[in-house]
């Protein structure tokens, strides 16, 4: 793993042979909150095996280079066995990968690490542990909630409610209850709820014991329901409150200081996001500033190309200039590198003029270079008019991927490829879930996403999909794309997303 710092995480790997495994904690769900150590072995591991309650950003982000193994639970089904799941990072190690095993919160509470760690110990596979934010600080933390205080709380009580593995031992509920002057936090508590409050009532304690559960902490589904031990049951069904959810029964739950965060215009809604793996984090990041909860699901695989000819044409044409046109951040982005590459430097464009084809593309592209003109909105023709320029035979560069820019009647025109488009296949849990649940919203934010989405999930089923959601295309050019495979949007609604889609728009 190289470039990585893993300070007191170092482990030298004595076999060399095998990989190391490392069991890393992602965090309650917001991926701000896995930590540096964690984010940067997840960036430079071969292999990572995950679980369905971490930030899928975190792993749609990743190279295509990573191995990515899915073994949390499926929708409506079970997770992969834990002997199934144990054999495989045993496998991926004995091939030499550095693997990341990443699993929600923290590895030590309720999730299986000891059966890992063992078996991967017994194989003789170094294991390296990064602890995480576990449910209950989160929270703590996101409800304004602590979980001790002098005048409540001196001691805290993590236990599991689900207890449904037949060799589990049982957690002493009735004497739990009859322990006072604490707060007892249960994970996994909404299908058991009902018997655990009646251990509580059972033990002395009154219906107007403060208790709270808090679902999907420190995501775009959070949602905070503050209640007293006689409701609770009934005012989870009231709401529909769902898993991930944890219950704090305490006296503390009186004295929390409820977040006083703006509500957010998102807040509650999936934002199904069609960006390519290197934009994820960026475009889940404007969603989720906005309150939503993102599914990042690439349509397609973006590769760097280098166009050899293309380059070798443009310093022909360097001596005499002309316009070049950036059609989209990605392009800005990686002009340079293919520039450098390439073997030529900024010096190449000394006789053009420089346009961006949108607001975006346009702040972007004056971090590095002025352009003579930034166009308003972005579009499949250009005419010499937008550009302001009176004279014929123009020579015209433009980088882009997937559309070409129809200038023919006035300019010669060169497209210079930087990026490539590639198919890419979506795991069957990521389908199954879109399916059982559909998202609120799907954004579109360029026409290659629209056929990206089409060709992964076949027209039918994308048509189907797209009935039972909203769809959200950037602009002109993503409705035209949208239109034609026959996908329904309301114009309207994409207007509330402007502010939105161009803070994610700078990609
Ligand atoms: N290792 C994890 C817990 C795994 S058990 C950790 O340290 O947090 C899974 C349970 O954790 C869920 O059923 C739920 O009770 C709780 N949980 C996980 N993420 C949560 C979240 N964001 N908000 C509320 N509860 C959460």
């Amino acid at each position: 793993m190289a470039g990585v710092d893993q300070g007191n995480f170092a482990m030298s790997n004595s076999s060399k042979k095998s990989g190391i495994v490392y069991l890393v904690g992602a965090g309650p769900g917001n991926p701000g909150l896995i930590t540096r150590t964690g984010y940067e072995l997840l960036r430079h591991c071969d292999a990572v095996a995950y679980d369905a309650l971490i930030p899928l950003e975190l792993v749609a982000s990743l190279p295509e280079r990573v191995e990515r193994h899915y073994v949390g639970r499926r929708a409506g089904r079970h997770s992969m066995p834990q002997t199934e799941k144990n054999r495989l990072l045993v496998s991926l190690a004995q091939r030499g990968l550095n693997v990341v095993r990443l699993k929600g919160g923290d590895t030590s509470f309720f999730g299986g690490s000891a059966e890992e760690a063992e078996c991967l110990a017994a194989a003789g596979i170094p294991v390296v542990v990064v602890p995480g934010v576990t449910a209950a600080s989160a929270v703590a933390a996101s409800s304004g909630l602590p979980l001790t205080g002098r005048r409540d709380a001196s001691w805290v009580f993590f236990a599991t409610g689900h207890g449904s593995a037949a060799d589990a031992i049982p957690v002493p509920w009735g004497k739990i209850a009859a322990l006072g002057g604490g707060t007892v936090v249960v994970y996994m508590g909404l299908a058991n709820l009902e018997k655990i409050v009646n251990h509580f009532l059972a033990a002395g304690h009154s219906m107007e014991t403060p208790c709270m559960v808090v679902q999907g902490a420190t995501t775009g589904l959070q949602r905070i329901l503050e209640s007293k031990l006689g409701d609770i049951v009934a005012d989870c069904r009231k709401h529909q409150l769902r898993p991930p959810a944890l219950a704090v029964i305490g006296q503390v739950v009186q004295h929390r200081t409820p977040p006083s965060s703006p509500s957010l215009p998102l807040s509650g809604k999936r934002v199904l996001a069609t960006c390519c793996a290197r934009e994820t984090e960026q475009v889940c990041a404007a969603l989720r500033r906005y309150g939503a909860e993102p599914l990042p699901y690439p349509a397609y695989i973006l590769e760097e190309v280098d166009d050899a000819q293309g380059w070798s044409r443009f310093s022909q044409i360097a001596v005499s200039g002309g316009w070049c046109l950036f059609t989209g951040g990605l392009e800005v982005r990686g002009f340079m590198d293919s520039l450098l590459r390439n073997g030529h430097d900024l010096r190449l464009l000394g006789r053009f003029k420089i346009a961006a084809c949108g607001p975006a593309e346009g702040e972007l592209l004056q971090r590095s270079i002025r352009p003579d003109i930034i166009l308003p909105h972005r579009r499949k023709k250009l005419s010499r008019k937008d550009l302001g320029t009176s004279g014929a035979g123009e020579t015209l560069v433009v980088f882009s991927r997937e559309v070409v820019m129809d200038a023919a009647e006035w300019a010669e025109v060169l497209r210079l490829e930087l990026f490539r488009t590639k198919p890419i296949s979506w795991e069957p849990h990521w389908i199954q879930e879109i399916r059982d649940n559909p998202p609120d919203y799907i954004l579109f934010r360029n026409p290659a996403e629209v056929a990206g989405f089409i060709n992964v999930l076949g027209l039918n089923e994308a048509q189907d999909l797209a009935r039972k959601c909203r769809i959200i295309p950037l602009d002109e050019m993503v409705k035209a794309a949208a239109s034609c495979y026959g996908l329904q949007f309301n114009a309207e609604e994409g207007s509330a997303f402007n502010k939105i889609i161009e803070s994610a728009g700078h990609l």
